[in-house]
């Protein structure tokens, strides 16, 4: 019997107390107080106990100051598993806080008492991001049930504030306790794909953008008296069109391979028919390849509003709603995405396939401090959602996936 296949048995064991613990984490909702929930502080105390049970190495509970939540703190913490060379070490990363469940009539029953049907586990927070925060801690314990060493250190890091921008969670820990090592491997499972293939590497930067065009409002028969701010809107919108064939490269890597420019939301402008609407207000979101600056679609956007202006006669403002620039990607190449592949073939019998998403992953925080990141998980894809779950399997499978990693030289 190999050592993979001892800590897989010892995992299989665990089955229970992993759904257990599922449900017990789901009692404690973690809720950020921007959200109006009370922040981490009572689901870390539970997590700390049980590390400290278990004979985790190296505790840490990194506190960032939130004088809106009532323990003053939002708890990270880091734990250890010591492994056979500590050069470096295998970082697992996963956020305590959930999303509140939304509307409950939505739900099959109460989000904070987790049941499970069918094999899986129904309430809020039990894939996001519960499900790999439980398969990371017990791959971590079936180490050291087992007595065998990981090839290096393994570091759990379970961290605050992931669902409201994490400038209180892994934000705070690289800026004021940096216990991240060029060398390590750091795998975050908060983002995958329901067959398990999915490992992101990379994300477009982000530009939401409002656009207000104000005209001059008359009655619908005398348009010659206004101006048509509708009408110069819905120009802008096919000229902003033009984005695609200005910035046509492509990056396999991705899915969609180039950036898009979409319009999204409409605001209503008048509530009947026979008036010219003075003003029109709509919002696009682009995501853009990380090879072209943000910059220069900003430049090219205000060009284009520019001739607007001059066709109609009217005035357009432009307001960013939300601006992310993306992160130097992780190479397809890169270690972490190497024993990643292995372990998913040997796990889930699959090809691991490196890719680029549409933007927003906590993995960019390592990636702008230099960190090679990854993404990965499989997952059923119902985070956020109401009667949110997560496959047993796949918690399973996930905590196997973990244990190849860490056994990998
Ligand atoms: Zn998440």
């Amino acid at each position: 019997m190999t050592q993979f296949d001892k800590v897989a048995r010892r995992l299989e064991s665990y089955r229970n107390d992993m759904t257990n613990m599922q449900i017990a984490l789901c009692s404690m909702p973690a809720i950020a107080p921007s959200s109006g929930g009370e922040g981490e502080t009572k689901k870390a105390e539970y997590l700390m106990d049980f590390l400290k049970n278990n004979g985790f190495q190296g505790l840490s509970l990194v506190k960032a100051p939130d004088m809106e939540s009532p323990s003053g703190y939002r708890p990270n913490i880091l734990a250890y598993v010591k492994g056979a060379d500590s050069s470096r070490t295998i970082w697992i990363m996963t956020h305590t806080d959930i999303v509140p469940p939304g509307e409950l009539s939505m739900w099959k029953g109460n989000p904070y008492k987790a049941w499970v049907e069918e094999g899986r586990i129904y309430g809020r927070g039990t894939e996001d991001n519960h499900q790999d925060m439980v398969a990371s801690l017990f791959a971590a314990k079936a180490f050291l049930a087992e007595g065998i060493k990981p090839a290096f250190d393994v570091g759990l890091a379970l961290v605050a504030d992931e669902e409201t921008g994490s400038d209180k969670g892994i934000g705070y820990v690289l800026q004021n306790s940096n216990p991240f090592k060029k060398k390590d491997i750091i795998i975050v499972p908060d983002a995958g794909s329901e067959d398990g293939r999915l490992i992101e590497v990379a994300e477009k930067s982000i530009l939401w953008l409002k656009f207000k065009t104000t005209g001059k409002q008359a009655h619908g028969s005398t348009p010659e008296k206004g101006i048509n701010s509708h009408k110069a809107g819905a120009y802008l919108i096919t000229e902003l069109d033009k984005l695609y064939k200005v910035f046509p490269e492509e990056d396999p890597l991705f899915d969609p391979p180039r950036s898009t420019f979409e319009p999204t939301k409409k605001e209503a402008n008048v509530p009947n028919i026979n008036t010219i609407p003075g003003e029109d207000v709509f919002f696009t979101d682009n995501r853009i390849l990380p090879s072209h600056p943000v910059e220069d679609v900003e430049k090219e956007i205000a060009r284009m509003i520019k001739r607007v202006e001059q066709k109609f006669g009217v005035k357009v403002e432009v307001e960013e709603q939300q601006k992310a620039a993306a992160a130097l990607p992780t190479s397809p190449n890169a270690e972490v995405v190497r024993l990643l592949k292995k372990a998913i073939t040997q796990v889930y019998d699959v090809r691991g396939k490196a890719m680029g998403i549409g933007g927003g992953t906590v993995a960019a925080f390592f990636r702008r401090a230099g960190f090679p990141a990854a993404c990965w998980s499989k997952i059923a894809d119902t985070a956020h959602m109401p009667n949110e779950y997560c496959i047993i399997e796949n918690m399973l499978g996930d905590a196997k996936v973990f244990a190849h990693v860490f056994l990998q030289e």
